[in-house]
């Protein structure tokens, strides 16, 4: 066998003793005891230090910078007590991941040595961060970026490291990352929802919103992984035939975790417990060697955190027990991608979760204000809504057939579809008669269980009893992405909803009839994103067309959704993003999706001339032998006696032809892109030129796979990769 690929073989088959690195003791013994939570801070501040930093926890606002030193110097004592060396501010830069610049606390005086922590560094940094995409925002002459120290999120100690978790900004104050406009949204949700809560009950003076994040992964051996140029390039394999069998049988995820895989997962466990992480199930997915962890949902900024620490934290762990964890979307073509869902809700102050039908009418009305709410944002942003969750990652895996659809829609069940109907119907009515007719039909809502919502794992964003699930979310990505998006549309909703209310009690009707008027208008306008059927059938890709919903089928054509009258009023009016941050965003989507793309069709380019075309020149050399060698001892009789190997010689020298002008013309393609200054257009021509292009290669190196001596071909297989 081609010794690179058996190298890894056998690399990988002495890795498949299970390791254990497990703590004793339950998880209550040592859970969180690497983050420093408020409590804890108590024993190394003065009342006075703590007290700010409890009022900039509590106000959101900024850091008294009179405590600053203080605060600093009892952070560190902490963060050294635990073994910590270096600082970092960890921020989420719109590349989707997590960025971190460590520095030493050691610092030198006249030949000595000392540790120190300043005020200054825990709270601003100047990362040297020109490389981030900031589209245009943060001229690098001028204005640089600075992170900032975000006190509502718990600073932590991971591998001897201090991190706190940051906010990046311009120098104007410009956000140029994930976490600035995700606040931001928050914001506005909060005091929208709170305005609508208000209308039922006047003890609710705050509403917090949920998040609850289920993490799909795929894992796969470390050699295996390390002798596929295109996963450690660009996270995916970019060929590879498919596995006689994968999934068609369902056996994985019906069957018992690996013990390979589950002493990974405890472990993981076990280091994200001790960073507060509250992991609560983990199983296997449909996919062979996929899996997936969910924590408790918390409110949606810790969520978040802890979700891209989560993936620091599970990639770290897997190094002990040489696996790699793959988190893109779509890894493997042929096999179900990984996503994120986002399980989504939102709770008052009082203690009530706004999503969840009640026992009495006047819950009841509440609720489906709340739902009718939503249904609406997602009705009038449901393009936005998708394009939140486009990228390059995720584009290979929407649409497909196991993936949320392209198109938005929601599915509400059977029971709350009943509900609506009933209201719908009383269109006719008198709105005095239709007022006090819904309130009859919202005292019947009985309780929606989770289970009993019969799962419809077709729809992009299902009700779920008593949440949202918003399941196109792609694996890699920072939920942020998402989630600023889906706050600001509900925000801008509830902020209407309120006003109809108010404007038809202004009018002289009854709070509840105002109420159950508004609901049932708001069900007439968005009514058309309800759907319970197939998402992935063909017919309603069609319906959905007529009803006016558009679907992303281009990711770069989907961006331009930011280009839109209603995106940008709903994001200014919000104070969410502003006009110019809008246009970085766009920028920004684009650019990235152009740079990952351009790693992709290099990746390809060379795998297929430096892997895939030797190896089918060697095997082309073995059949010329054969032939020459049978020629030798039958005379002309080889002919016929050669047939399949003239034909098999034929096949693989065509295809070895085609690859190879492919090749070429992938370069032209790329060439021609890189030459446009307009980053949108240049993303375009990448989603349709260059991605064609790299398709035709792919469509002969795996039919080359399929043909060339399985002894000959160095890329470990689909089946090695996907069968632990
Ligand atoms: P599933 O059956 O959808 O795979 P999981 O148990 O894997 O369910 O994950 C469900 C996720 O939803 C968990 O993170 C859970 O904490 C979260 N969740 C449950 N209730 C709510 C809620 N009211 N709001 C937000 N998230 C919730
Ligand atoms: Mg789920």
């Amino acid at each position: 066998m081609a010794r690179f690929r058996q190298r890894a073989l056998d690399e990988a088959a002495s890795h498949l003793q299970a390791r254990f690195f497990l703590e004793e003791g339950p998880v209550s013994s040592y859970f969180g005891e690497n983050v420093l939570d408020t409590a804890k801070m108590k024993d190394y501040l003065s009342e006075k230090a703590y007290c700010a930093v409890i009022d900039a926890v509590k106000s959101g606002k900024k850091l008294d910078r009179a405590f600053s030193d203080e605060i600093a110097d009892g952070i560190r004592k902490w963060a050294m007590e635990k073994g910590a060396t270096h600082y970092t501010h960890l921020f989420q830069p719109l590349t989707g991941s997590t960025a971190e610049k460590h520095e030493a606390f050691v610092t030198f005086k006249d030949g000595k040595a000392m540790e120190r922590f300043k005020g200054s560094a825990l709270v601003q940094q100047e990362p040297d961060a020109s490389s981030f995409p900031s589209g245009g925002l943060r001229n690098t002459f001028e204005a640089r970026g600075y992170s900032a120290w975000d006190p509502t999120s718990p600073v932590f100690v991971l591998d001897g490291t201090l991190c706190i978790p940051s906010v990046f900004v311009s120098y104007n104050g410009e956000a140029l990352d994930m976490k600035v406009p995700n606040l931001r949204s928050l914001q506005a949700l909060s005091s929208a929802a709170v305005k609508v809560a208000r209308l039922f009950d006047s003890n609710v003076s705050g509403v917090s919103v949920n998040l609850g994040l289920e993490q799909e992964y795929f894992l796969v051996d470390e050699a295996l992984y390390n002798a596929r140029p295109d996963l450690v390039l660009c996270g995916r394999t970019v060929i590879g035939h498919t596995s006689a069998k994968d999934q068609q049988l369902e056996d994985h995820y019906f069957g018992a975790i690996p013990s390979r895989v589950s002493a990974f997962m405890k472990d993981f466990e076990t280091e994200a417990y001790k960073l507060g992480i509250q992991l609560e199930t983990r199983h296997n997915e449909v996919a062979p060697n996929q899996f997936e962890c969910a924590p408790l949902f918390s409110d949606v900024t810790t969520s978040i955190d802890q979700n891209m620490l989560l993936m620091i934290v599970m990639q770290k762990v897997a190094e002990k027990h040489h696996l790699k964890v793959v988190f893109h979307e779509k890894p493997f073509d042929g096999v179900n991608g990984s996503g994120k869902h986002c399980n989504w809700s939102m709770t008052t102050d009082t203690g009530v979760n706004l999503l969840s039908p009640g026992k009495t009418p006047n819950k009841n009305l509440q609720f489906l204000s709340f739902f009718v709410s939503v249904m609406k944002g997602v009705r009038n942003h449901d393009y936005l809504l998708m394009t939140s969750i486009a990228n390059l990652n995720n584009s290979y895996r929407l649409g497909g057939n196991e993936a949320p659809p392209a198109v938005m829609s929601i599915f509400a069940g059977s029971t709350l579809t009943a509900v609506l109907d009933s209201f719908l119907k009383m269109q006719d009515l008198s709105d005095q008669e239709a007022g006090r007719n819904s309130i009859e039909i919202v005292g019947t809502i009985p309780e929606i269980f989770p289970d009993n919502t019969d799962r419809n794992r077709t729809s992009p964003f299902a009700f779920t009893g008593n949440r949202f699930e918003f399941r196109a979310v792609g694996s890699s990505a920072n939920a942020a992405s998402a989630t600023y998006v889906l706050n600001s549309i509900v925000a801008e909703s509830l902020n209407e909803f309120h006003s109809c209310v108010r404007e038809r009690e202004a009018r002289g009707e009854s709070l509840r009839d105002a109420v159950a008027a508004t609901i049932r208008k708001f069900i007439i306008d968005s009514q058309d994103i309800m759907f319970e059927g197939n998402g992935y059938s063909l017919e309603w890709l069609e319906e959905a067309g007529r009803r006016g919903l558009r679907a992303v089928r281009n990711v770069p054509d989907a961006y331009n959704v930011y280009k839109e009258e209603a995106t940008r009023r709903l994001f200014t009016s919000l104070g969410v993003l502003s006009e110019a941050e809008i246009d970085a965003r766009f920028e920004v989507l684009n650019e990235i999706y152009v740079k990952k793309l351009q790693i992709e069709a290099r990746v390809i380019g060379d795998i297929c001339k430096n892997h895939v075309i030797p190896a089918a020149v060697s095997y082309e050399n073995v059949l010329i032998r054969n032939v020459n060698g049978m020629k030798e001892v039958f005379g002309e009789e080889y002919k016929d006696l050669c047939r399949a190997e003239i034909e098999t010689l034929r096949k693989v020298s065509s295809f070895v032809n085609r690859l190879s002008d492919d090749i070429e013309s992938l370069v032209d393609c790329r060439r021609k892109a890189n030459a446009e200054p307009d980053m949108a257009v240049r993303a375009k021509l990448y989603s349709t030129e260059v991605m064609e292009a790299m398709r035709r290669i792919r469509y002969c190196a795996d039919h080359l796979e399929m043909i060339v001596d399985d002894e000959l071909w160095p890329l470990p297989k689909y089946r090695e990769l996907l069968f632990l």
